[in-house]
């Protein structure tokens, strides 16, 4: 039922007939991974694409009738657009990739989405991760169906002070002007429905986002129908009040699950992204104890064997943690509906190390999941250290957590000309081989001045687009002009550039390149090889550490002893992000060892040709082969001994190779490195290679043992 489940967009207003295919593309995140996609809308009128941010619903509500008309007459436009068109409708209708076998079909959970700025409902990296995962599983026609929330206020947009203290405002999604669809009920409404077992009752009213051939279901509780403290659950993400967090995980995880029951979407996998749905799981218990008849052990079996849970913290004390009197407040009813007493109900989320604690939402994924996986191989070795005796009691010899390392979604990370140029370089079907490594070894055949001509494009590009946000500012602010240097007015494409985006908060240590100011500054300043620093990222609004650390990084970019060389960009986005990890030459990550589960910007970076300078975590000792980038410190971190090892190898690595210009004027030897680069990260740490990989250590081998039983 779910491929042609009634739902409605309000915001697309009539097209011409022959024009009316153009509805379908703009409903459809597809277009954000497809260069030709985004030209239709380019092509119709160029301003306007820009004017909305490139939004094609934004667009399609404010061009004239007259020009979608004269469009209509435009044979150049009419070709271009028929061909992206039939483009479009025959990926929806491609046989999937993979073929030989097919999994049954997947319920992919997760509190947040990063798929595209239109839609706000991400704060950060596990976000951009669910959203590759459904792209990609778009790609390979993978059967799986999304479930996530639609946060009305999700978006914290950063705005800092002249102070350099950050102030974030809540950016309200624009409905109007999202690609998304109301669900909607038989008589024509948007369907509301009831989250069961919460009390007092909560309904959340349900939105539908197409992402290629995936669908994406979000639940909204600002409806009329709930009191107004009920209207705000789904209101922020990931809020610090432990009461609203708890009744948010209950209407995304039992909601959830209502909503694919209703919708009658069949699904037979249940992917959980991290702990904030796992009540999805107590659901699915019951539904089984409910419609099969079953008793509550072989439910629970059921489930275990046919659930996934993905651990994304490294750390025991960042996972949800809810006192049993909250539960108990919460769940007494349910867990009589399951037949559990309070004891039996309670254990799941028992964490033994911590047994008075109350229920710890990881500690429940772990054990009602049979098939639990960490983010990268460091971080699975973390996670099994940290829930060890989870599984004592199980006659485990090893901890039963396995990982799969994430991946970056190719077509939405790499810069289309970079992409066109593989496109030539290797072989037109190279997307569909992309996680092989004999593929991109043909990288090797693009020559150094191409690559460096592409590179110092991006490079120029990202100045141009930060220094332009300036301007603005000072147009519509007149900022300080210390002001307007810190946020990167002086930036010179020329000049070798590290860039360090990622989210401000302590363990992540974005200052420590600040570490020792002289010693930086003799980096930063030395007058035939210069270098610059352009760091972005946002805290956590109630992060007051996280706030300090970015204020001190604004007030030393406000320094003029630095020449303007260090700048801080406000609102790190995936539209920043895009700039940056194509535009910068060295991509700078020094958490504290071993706080990083995974992270992926540095594999944006690296597809793009830029280079990684990380410690070693989270991806890096995967990806890390020697001579592919560079890394700091040792095993064990420690700030100022890191900071050291940071510049050393800046003097005596990065910055001699970057200015070493041969006699043809091109940079041979760091063009070579960047060729090294991006063909040992993109295979590897391609989605592709990701999603394979879930397939074939969950997806199959899950399909095959329902289908066993059935
Ligand atoms: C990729 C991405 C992230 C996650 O990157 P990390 O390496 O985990 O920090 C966060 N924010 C944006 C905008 C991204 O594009």
């Amino acid at each position: 039922m779910y491929d042609n489940d009634p739902s409605a967009n309000i915001a697309i207003p009539e097209l011409p007939k022959s024009l009316e295919g153009l509805a379908d593309i703009a409903l459809n995140l597809w277009w954000t991974w497809n260069p030709k996609g985004q030209n239709i809308f380019h092509l119709l009128n160029p301003y306007l694409w820009k004017e909305s941010g490139h939004n094609p619903i934004e667009m399609l509500k404010k061009i004239p009738q007259q020009e979608l008309d004269d469009a209509c007459k435009d044979e150049h436009f009419m070709r271009e657009f028929h061909y992206v068109h039939t483009l479009f409708l025959k990926y929806m209708q491609d046989k999937t990739i993979y073929s030989e076998e097919e999994p049954l079909p997947i319920a992919y959970f997760c509190a947040e989405f990063g798929l595209h700025h239109s839609v706000p409902i991400y704060s950060g990296g596990l976000g951009f991760l669910a959203g590759d995962i459904l792209k990609e599983s778009s790609d390979l026609g993978l059967p799986m169906v999304g479930i996530g929330f639609m946060y009305p206020q999700g978006y914290v947009r950063q705005i800092i002070g002249s102070d350099g203290w950050q102030n974030g405002t809540n950016e309200t999604i624009n409905q109007d002007i999202a690609p998304i669809e109301r669900v909607l009920d038989e008589s024509g409404n948007q369907l509301i429905i009831q989250v069961p077992f919460i009390d007092p009752t909560v309904y959340v009213s349900i939105w539908k986002i197409n992402v290629g051939r995936v669908k994406l279901y979000l639940l909204d509780t600002d409806i009329s129908q709930n009191d107004p403290w009920d209207r705000e659950i789904s209101s922020h993400l990931y809020t610090p009040d432990m009461n609203q967090r708890l009744r948010q995980q209950i209407v995304l995880g039992i909601g959830g699950y209502r909503v694919l029951e209703v919708l009658g979407i069949e699904y037979s996998i249940l992917h959980l992204n991290e702990g904030h749905p796992a009540f999805a799981l107590f659901e699915r218990v019951r539904a089984y104890i409910k419609d099969e008849k079953i008793s509550l052990d072989e439910a629970i079996e059921r489930v275990r064997k046919s659930s996934i849970f993905t651990t994304h913290t490294p750390l025991a004390a960042a996972t949800d943690v809810y006192s049993f009197d909250m539960m108990s407040s919460s769940f007494k009813d349910y867990w009589e509906n399951l037949g559990m007493d309070k004891e039996h109900f309670m254990n799941f989320g028992m964490n033994p190390d911590a047994p008075s604690d109350g229920f710890n939402m990881t500690v429940f994924g772990l054990k009602m999941c049979q098939n639990r996986n960490a983010v990268s191989q460091k971080h699975s070795q973390v996670t099994q250290e940290i829930w060890k005796n989870v599984f004592k009691d199980e006659n485990e010899t090893n901890v039963p957590i396995t990982y799969v390392t994430n991946g970056v979604h190719l077509p939405t990370w790499l810069g289309d000309e970079l992409f066109e140029l593989l496109d030539q370089t290797l072989g037109e079907n190279w997307m569909q081989m992309q996680d092989l490594p004999q593929i991109w070894e043909q990288v090797e055949k693009i020559d150094n001045k191409t690559l460096w001509d592409i590179h110092y494009m991006y490079k120029v590009r990202m100045v141009n687009f930060i220094r332009e946000r300036v301007r603005r500012k000072w147009a519509d602010e007149g900022i300080d002009p210390l002001v307007a240097m810190a946020e990167g007015v002086m930036l010179d494409p020329d000049v070798l550039t590290i860039g360090f985006a990622r989210r401000m908060t302590a363990y992540k240590r974005p200052d420590l390149i600040l570490h020792d100011l002289d010693r930086l500054e003799g980096i930063i300043n030395n007058f035939s090889k210069p270098v610059q620093i352009i760091f972005a990222g946002k805290a956590h609004p109630s992060d007051n550490v996280g706030k300090k650390i970015l204020q001190h990084i604004f007030q030393t970019a406000q320094n003029p002893r630095f020449r303007g060389r260090i700048a801080f960009v406000e609102d790190y986005s995936e539209e920043v992000a895009k700039y940056l990890v194509r535009g910068v030459d060295v991509w700078l990550n020094n958490p504290q060892i071993p706080m990083e589960a995974c992270g992926t910007s540095g594999m944006k970076a690296a597809i793009n040709g830029t280079l990684h300078f990380s410690v070693l975590d989270g991806w890096w000792p995967e990806g890390y082969n020697g001579t592919n980038g560079w890394v700091i410190g040792s095993d064990v971190s420690d700030d100022s001994e890191d900071a050291k090892s940071l510049y050393s190898v800046l003097e005596q690595k990065i910055v001699p190779l970057y200015y070493d210009i041969g006699a043809s004027g091109i940079r041979d030897n760091w063009v070579s490195l960047m060729r090294t680069s991006m063909k040992s990260v993109g295979p590897y740490f391609s989605a592709r290679r990701m999603m394979k990989e879930y397939l074939k250590k969950f997806y199959l081998p899950i399909s095959k043992t329902i289908q066993k039983e059935e």
